[in-house]
């Protein structure tokens, strides 16, 4: 089980999220990436050490305000670049090999049990697979269940799943909002620069130097960060300040 580090800010939150998953290495990964809300989805993802996936950011200037990264230790999908994170979804029939741009772009930890039952179900739907992983069947769920809202997307497909995660996701239609839901991998939510920007990540660490303002988020609860604000929705569905949980 690896490192999720995510933001949505005014700034260029890619440095935040590199450095955060330089933070999470001592977990242990085969794989890592980033991916960010740069007019459309734009990622870049590596077998190599987080120092070079650094570099390649760089190099391709993967720059944007929202964005998800992720250290990947492989439970279902052999250790390849096409397995690593972020998963992105394409829409029915659509591959990024014939140019159709992402939609969903998604973060996991976690095994999914029921991976196999969603897949065939989402294959009957037109969905095409990428890879191996038990992950990329979340990011075509709330593609399949999107309707302008990514939270509202979020919440069906969470209760479709059997198993554990920590998610961080976002939509190329809603450029300033990362969504993420927590039941059995670790997730945190920073505060920072005064409440102007929000973080996700698997550990508290993973955002030293960022923001000492943490909220722990509980077992079962989805959590929508977007510009300057964020809201927290627990298993029963009520939102509310963390700071006045019941
Ligand atoms: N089960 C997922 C995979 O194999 C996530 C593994 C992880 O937690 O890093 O891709």
């Amino acid at each position: 089980m690896c490192g999720i580090v995510a933001g949505v800010s005014g700034r260029d939150v890619v440095p935040v999220l590199v450095q955060g998953l330089q933070r999470l290495e001592y977990r242990g990964y085969d794989s890592c990436g980033v991916a960010v809300h740069q007019g459309g989805l734009k990622r870049a993802r590596s077998t190599a050490r987080v120092a070079e996936l650094g570099e390649q950011v760089r190099l391709e200037s993967v720059a944007s305000g929202t964005g998800i990264a992720h250290t990947r230790w492989a439970t279902h999908g052999a250790p390849a670049v096409h397995n690593a994170h972020p998963h992105f979804s394409h829409g029915p029939s659509h591959t990024s090999a014939n140019g159709a741009a992402g939609r969903v772009a998604l973060v996991h930890n976690g095994i999914i049990e029921n991976h196999d039952e969603l897949r065939a179900a989402l294959q009957a739907k037109g969905y095409v697979f990428e890879s191996q992983t038990d992950t990329e069947v979340i990011a075509h769920l709330i593609d399949s269940l999107y309707n302008g809202d990514v939270f509202a997307a979020l919440q069906a497909a969470v209760a479709q799943l059997h198993g554990a995660y920590a998610l961080a996701v976002f939509h190329k239609d809603e450029p300033h909002r990362v969504v993420g839901a927590r039941a059995g991998s670790p997730l945190i939510l920073g505060v920072g620069d005064g409440g102007k920007e929000h973080f996700l990540a698997s550990d508290a660490m993973a955002l030293a130097g960022v923001t000492d303002q943490i909220v722990y988020l509980e077992e079962g609860d989805l959590v929508d960060l977007q510009l300057g604000r964020y809201w927290v929705t627990d298993g029963q569905g009520r939102s509310f300040d963390p700071a006045q949980r019941p």
